[in-house]
């Protein structure tokens, strides 16, 4: 019990490193909007609890235009934030929502849902990214649930040396996120480090976490461990209580998202995340008959 108790106060104080530093692949989803897949990729398929991460970002109506009209989900969650443009969001159940930029909407899709994320303009900068989350098998089939953060909710932590942390999900010195009740009590920050800044951050010790940086260039870990990562790259983290980001060469932004590993089996196909396959066939059969209401 002692050593394992040393273990739990040695790991917090672990500073994290990048594991693994990887770039994004172009891909297409939904009706033909031109993304990058960042996580759920071949190099790296998931990151438990995250199963994907896309970011968008185009100036070019044709590259979003087609939107991501009627499509289920069920199983896990679907975090939506908008950095520039507006997309309408509509559901089977009549819930309907405009995020635009800055919001962030947390869907916890459950037992399921049916919905359409469409873009609202059709030209100018559509931003943002979309995180896929997992859900534990206990909570696969709840209530569908929407939580829609309107920009002015999601508190930002501002510094005198011009560092910026807005705090999505999760905790950053003592200021807590929005963003409640999910079971893999996720950390979910945007990070903005003027040229020279750096920056340590808590993590939960035991959490999965990842960095991205989509403005600039960080170099990420500490000391000797530190590596530096280009904007459109993700470096995945090791365990640790911390992680330091510094901006050397350049202004740069960032978001650092952890969630509580599950540790559960995954079964996937498409919109359906289960944790057998029976559960799949039993998702797509229920889909199919309607039943997703
Ligand atoms: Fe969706």
């Amino acid at each position: 019990m002692t050593s394992a108790l040393n273990k739990a106060v040695s790991q917090a104080e672990v500073s994290r490193r990048p594991v693994a530093v990887l770039r994004g692949l172009p891909a297409s989803d939904g009706a033909g909007v031109k993304l990058t897949r960042v996580i759920g990729q071949p190099k790296l398929p998931d990151l438990d609890p995250f199963l994907m991460l896309d970011e968008f970002g185009s100036d070019k109506g044709a590259d979003y235009i087609g939107g991501f009209p009627d499509h289920p989900h069920r199983g896990f969650e679907t975090v939506t934030y908008m950095l520039a443009g507006r997309m309408r969001h509509g559901d089977n159940q009549g819930n309907v929502g405009l995020l635009r930029p800055g919001s962030v909407q947390w869907m916890t899709a459950g037992r399921g849902i049916v919905h359409s994320e469409m873009p609202e303009q059709e030209e100018g900068l559509m931003q943002g990214f979309q995180l896929w989350v997992n859900l534990p098998a206990k909570d696969k089939m709840c209530q569908p649930r929407y939580q829609d953060i309107d920009p002015e909710k999601i508190p930002v932590v501002e510094r005198a040396d011009g560092i910026r942390v807005k705090v999505l999900a999760g905790s950053f010195d003592g200021v807590t996120g929005p963003v409640s009740a999910v079971a893999t009590e996720p950390l979910y920050l945007d990070i903005v480090l003027p040229k020279g800044a750096a920056l340590e951050v808590a993590v939960p010790a035991e959490h999965n976490a990842f960095a991205y940086p989509f403005e600039g260039n960080a170099r990420i870990g500490a000391g000797a461990e530190a590596r530096k990562v280009s904007r459109g790259e993700i470096a995945v983290l090791s365990l640790g209580g911390t992680v330091r980001f510094a901006a050397e060469d350049g202004p740069a932004r960032l978001i650092l998202v952890a969630g509580r590993p599950l540790r559960e089996p995954v079964a996937k196909y498409g919109p359906f995340v289960m944790n057998t396959a029976d559960e799949i066939r039993q998702a797509i059969a229920d889909y199919q008959a309607g039943r997703f209401v």
